[in-house]
């Protein structure tokens, strides 16, 4: 039974049959799911979805597909950790960690949105997957197309890190360095897309592909006990799971299965590519497009899809944005390493830094429930640390030795 009604334009609201588009005809908005929540509230409760196995399925009536979910079956259901540590040292009372760093099975959030991606483009008879990544994308369509039997084509800029490169090249995609940095990939990648039968995660399966990182959020309240958070910081590329995370908890609250959906979002970008912070702090709805430089290469989006819509988010819940430098950003990673014991990538580092500048600020207050979305894992960046985490004290293999250097 399929609970997803069809697709409809964000901007003029014209309704689309459920196929592989994703732009409107007429005003070129962006095409979103659309589902009979009625039918949801009738098949789905609490206990239902406690029954079911622990991975990101268990909330697929939410969930863009028609038939039985394909892909993904082990992801989703990532730790949320409750960081009293690292609360201690940012001085507030309830803070926890959305950890994705361990996602299963290429340890990013990008697990999610594939898991759903590839399912759709099986029920929609590709046998090619591609996409446009700033690496956490090109991994997890790599292996999850392995393990699904598809035939993938993936496309990065040139510079990424060797731990994206080795973690996509690992399951044999046809793999794609584009020398320029991502937005150029991407307009690339839309060329092809137009004249390739491919399905292209991002593109052609972007209304599908969105809606997996509702799941982040669902879990978020799940375990806190079918409660919402206060504050939620969430790290922005494309500014798609920010969005996501509050359509979640929004149709968690319009299904009853949670009762309050007062939760401010803010945004996370890095200072060398932040256009939807920017365009929070100029109170504009315009994003203006820059050209990135920052070493947290999974965030550099200069010209984001949902940037518009990321901002509005922000607005309406009554949230706020900031951005950090690359060395608050390497200084936060190490914090979370100090104190919770996670190493997470660049992006991690962005979201934590901002975390730490907001309640510096005042604009988040200590006494509430707050969580930092972690949403990759630090091995690998670790080009971002290597430099600046001290090295190995080497010894001779004698007790003598070993005193004398560590005293
Ligand atoms: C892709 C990515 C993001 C941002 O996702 P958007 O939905 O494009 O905003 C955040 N963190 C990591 C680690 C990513 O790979
Ligand atoms: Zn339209």
């Amino acid at each position: 039974m399929s609970f997803v009604k069809g697709l409809k334009c964000r901007e003029c609201g014209r309704a689309y049959p459920k196929e592989a588009l994703y732009v409107c005809e007429y005003c070129f908005g962006s095409l979103e799911v659309v589902y009979n929540y009625d039918k949801i509230k009738e098949a789905l409760s609490r206990k239902v979805i406690e029954s079911r196995p622990k991975n990101l399925w268990r909330y697929r009536e939410l969930l863009p597909i028609d038939g039985k979910p394909a892909d993904g079956l082990n992801s989703g259901f990532t730790p949320l950790v409750k960081a009293d540590n690292l609360a201690r040292a940012l001085g507030v009372k309830e803070l926890y960690i959305k950890d994705d760093s361990v996602s299963h099975p290429t340890l990013s959030f990008k697990d999610r949105v594939v898991a759903v991606a590839l399912t759709k483009a099986k029920e929609f008879g590709f046998d090619t997957v591609a996409c446009a990544s700033t690496g956490n994308l090109a991994n997890s369509v790599a292996s999850q197309a392995s393990s699904a039997r598809l035939k993938s084509f993936i496309f990065i800029p040139a510079d990424l890190e060797m731990g994206k490169v080795i973690g996509t090249l690992i399951y044999k995609p046809t793999l794609i360095a584009v020398e320029g940095n991502y937005d150029e990939v991407n307009k690339l990648c839309s060329e092809i897309a137009a004249k390739y039968k491919w399905a292209f995660v991002n593109i052609n399966i972007r209304p599908y592909y969105a809606e997996g990182s509702k799941t982040y959020g669902y879990e978020i309240i799940e375990q806190l006990g079918w409660k919402a958070p206060k504050h939620i910081i969430a790290p922005c590329a494309g500014g798609s799971l920010i969005t996501k995370i509050w359509k979640a908890i929004n149709e968690f609250s319009q299904l009853g299965l949670v009762e309050s959906a007062a939760v401010k979002m803010y945004a996370a970008q890095a200072e060398g590519c932040a256009p939807i912070v920017n365009a929070i702090r100029e109170n504009s709805e315009i994003i203006k497009p820059v050209k990135p430089h920052t070493i947290a290469k999974s965030l550099a989006i200069g010209n984001p899809a949902d940037g518009y819509y990321a901002v509005g988010v922000v607005k309406k819940s009554g949230g706020w944005a900031d951005s950090v430098t690359d060395e608050e950003m390497v200084e936060a990673i190490k914090l979370l390493a100090g104190t919770e014991g996670i190493f997470t990538e660049t992006a991690g580092g962005v979201t934590l830094g901002v975390a730490k500048k907001l309640i510096e600020k005042g604009r988040i207050p200590r006494d509430e429930s707050i969580v930092v979305c972690i949403t990759g894992n630090g091995l690998k960046t670790q080009e971002a640390v290597a430099d600046r985490i001290g090295k190995p004290a080497k010894i001779k293999p004698t007790l003598a030795s070993f005193e004398e250097r560590v005293r």
